[in-house]
Formats: structure tokens, C-alpha cells, sequence
């Protein structure tokens, strides 16, 4: 009997002692939000330095608000906004020519889904239901629809021009590049577990002290459930759904645009992609929304390294032959 609460008093000491290590180097989580390009971001840093924490995470914020200034559609001021007025931008920073670049990239990969060019399409749906309450008629879709085309979109040299009655956003891209320049700012602040998140659009570094990060991917019909639980290990996860932004009660008109016909594209609900970087996760989500159940997982099964889960309006889900869940 005795022995036995020896035994037990002995254990007791082993645990108590582990914690007084553990709290010799104490690793804590520190995490900042903030609203910055249109989005809810969120960084997430587990670090034995709270001072180092810190200042990297607001290194990280800083960068991102210099992105947003640069490219968000809504800021009268930013390069982007100059762009879409004036037409040509001269001496572009490389933000913007990096997303322009990659745009353009994913456009001719995905047969010309991913369009940054559909800007006047969401105008016209803001403004039509913002003023009239109602969608816009066939004609005047169609009299927009002219205005979008990727070809007419060249990068030459030191100038970037568009066509004189286009508009881009890179609404669908730079959240992504966003998320990527906040990690790579964290990493040289000797970060090495973090999770940066832009409203859906996620990349770890390394994972958390007792593990792989878990991302829950939201029902798209019922935001206090989830539908998967997808680790993460120094790669991203972006997620586009129809429940995100849209103009009317039924969903029919929301921020996804196909450049193919003018309307929002309607065959899927959600859409997720594993990559290894948030800059393609994103571009790459958009892409596979607009493109649809069949030649979505094309897309996604013709890339390496790219896996994706897709949930159609009839409530199918598919996922790709390497996509990683943990079910519960
Ligand atoms: P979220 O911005 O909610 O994360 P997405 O990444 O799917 O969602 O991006 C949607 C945004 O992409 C839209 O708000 C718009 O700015 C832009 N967009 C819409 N349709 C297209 C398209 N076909 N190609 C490229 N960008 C698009
Ligand atoms: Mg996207």
C-alpha cells in the first residue's frame, strides 16, 4: 500500500518536473487579425520569443497592408485602381506585375476560366442590384461581356496596358500572393511555425508544436458545420464558394464570374485546393469554380502537387485520388 502512493507521489514528480522544463522555454501562441483587402486576416505564430513573435507578425501585416495599397480594386489610390482608369500603368511595382504575370498564366491554363478581366461583370451586377434591386437585362450583360478578354491585357517590357474599355480585379489572385509575402516575411524573422489566413485562403509554416495544423473546410450550405478537417504541414489550402459575396437572396449572382457567358458560374458550390503555396491555391480555387465538376478535377488531376476537393450544387462531393482529409 504503501509503495504503491510512493509510486505515485514519484510519477507526480516526473510530471511536475516536465513542466518546469517545458516552462524553462516557454512556447506560446500568439495571434493578430485584422481586416485588410477586403478580408478577414488572421496571422497565428507558436515562438519561445513573444517579443520576436511580435514584430514579425506586424512586419508581416505592414507587408500585406503595402499589397493592399497596391492592388486592391476598391482604393481610388492604389496602382490598381490607376490601372483601370488610365490604362497603363508605367514602372509597375512588382506586385502588380507578379499578379498580372500569374493571372495570365492560370488564364491559359484553365482555357481562359480564370479571367482578371471580369471586373466590369461585377460592377454591373453591384450596381444593377444596388440601384434596381434586380438583375440586369440580357443586352446590357451582353454589352459588358465585349469588355472582357484576357488576350487584351500585355505586359511589355516596363508597361503594363489594357484595353481602353477594360477593367481587371485581382480579387481571385492576390489575397494568396498576399498570405505567401506574410510568410516569407515571417521566415525571415526566424518564424518556423505559423498559419497565416486570408478568409479561406491558408498557408502554414511548419506545423504547431504537437502537430500538423488542422483547417476545417466550412459546409458551404451551413456555416456552423464543417465537412472535412485537412492538415497542414508547410503547404495552403484556399477555398472559393458561391456563399462568400453575392448580389441576391438565391445565390445565382455572386462574385464568381464565367468569362465564357457573363454570369456567375452556378454548376458548383465550393471548391478546395491543397497546393504547396497560397499565390496558386488561390488562382487555382477560382479557376476550378468557374471551370466545374468535370473539368475542375481535370484541371486538378493534371497538375502535380495539386490536390482538390469539389461540392457541387446538387450537394455531390469529389474529392482528388491524393486528397488528404481527417474525417472524425
Ligand atoms: P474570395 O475572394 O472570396 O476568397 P475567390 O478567391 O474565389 O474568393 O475570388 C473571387 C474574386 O475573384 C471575385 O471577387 C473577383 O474579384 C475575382 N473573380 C471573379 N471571377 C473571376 C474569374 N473568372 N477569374 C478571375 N478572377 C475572378
Ligand atoms: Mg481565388
Amino acid at each position: 500500500m504503501k509503495q504503491r502512493y510512493l509510486l505515485i507521489l514519484l510519477m507526480a514528480a516526473v510530471l511536475i518536473s516536465g513542466t518546469v522544463v517545458y516552462a524553462d522555454s516557454p512556447i506560446r501562441k500568439i495571434s493578430r487579425s485584422e481586416e485588410l483587402m477586403d478580408a478577414f486576416f488572421t496571422i497565428t505564430v507558436y515562438s519561445d520569443n513573444t517579443e520576436m513573435a511580435e514584430t514579425a507578425i506586424t512586419e508581416a501585416f505592414n507587408e500585406i497592408k503595402k499589397i493592399e495599397s497596391e492592388l486592391s480594386v476598391y482604393r481610388e489610390d492604389s496602382e490598381l485602381a490607376r490601372l483601370n482608369r488610365e490604362k497603363i500603368i508605367k514602372s509597375p511595382s512588382n506586385d502588380l506585375k507578379i499578379n498580372i504575370e500569374r493571372s495570365l498564366y492560370f488564364s491559359q491554363l484553365s482555357s481562359g476560366a480564370f479571367d482578371i478581366t471580369v471586373q466590369p461583370m461585377l460592377d454591373l451586377y453591384k450596381r444593377s442590384f444596388t440601384e434596381t434591386k434586380s438583375a440586369p437585362s440580357a443586352e446590357m450583360t451582353s454589352r459588358e461581356l465585349k469588355k472582357v478578354g484576357y488576350g487584351r491585357i500585355s505586359i511589355n517590357g516596363k508597361e503594363i496596358k489594357i484595353g481602353e474599355d477594360q477593367r481587371i480585379t485581382l480579387g481571385g489572385i492576390a489575397k494568396g500572393y498576399a498570405v505567401e509575402k506574410a510568410v516569407e516575411i515571417l521566415k525571415q524573422n526566424k518564424i518556423t511555425m505559423a498559419l497565416v489566413d486570408a478568409g479561406g485562403n491558408m498557408r502554414a509554416l511548419g506545423k504547431k508544436p504537437e502537430g500538423a495544423w488542422n483547417v476545417a473546410i466550412a459546409d458551404p450550405r451551413d456555416a456552423n458545420n464543417y465537412i472535412a478537417i485537412i492538415p497542414l504541414e508547410n503547404n495552403a489550402v484556399s477555398t472559393s464558394g458561391d456563399y462568400e459575396r453575392y448580389f441576391d437572396d438565391k445565390m445565382k449572382y455572386h462574385h464568381i464570374i464565367n468569362p465564357k457567358t457573363g454570369y456567375s458560374a452556378t454548376e458548383l458550390i465550393s471548391v478546395t485546393i491543397v497546393t504547396d503555396n497560397a499565390f496558386d491555391a488561390d488562382a487555382l480555387s477560382t479557376a476550378v469554380f468557374v471551370l466545374g465538376k468535370e473539368r475542375g478535377m481535370r484541371l486538378i488531376e493534371s497538375l502535380p502537387g495539386v490536390e482538390g476537393l469539389i461540392i457541387t450544387k446538387e450537394k455531390e462531393i469529389l474529392s482528388s485520388a491524393g486528397f488528404k482529409v481527417n474525417h472524425n
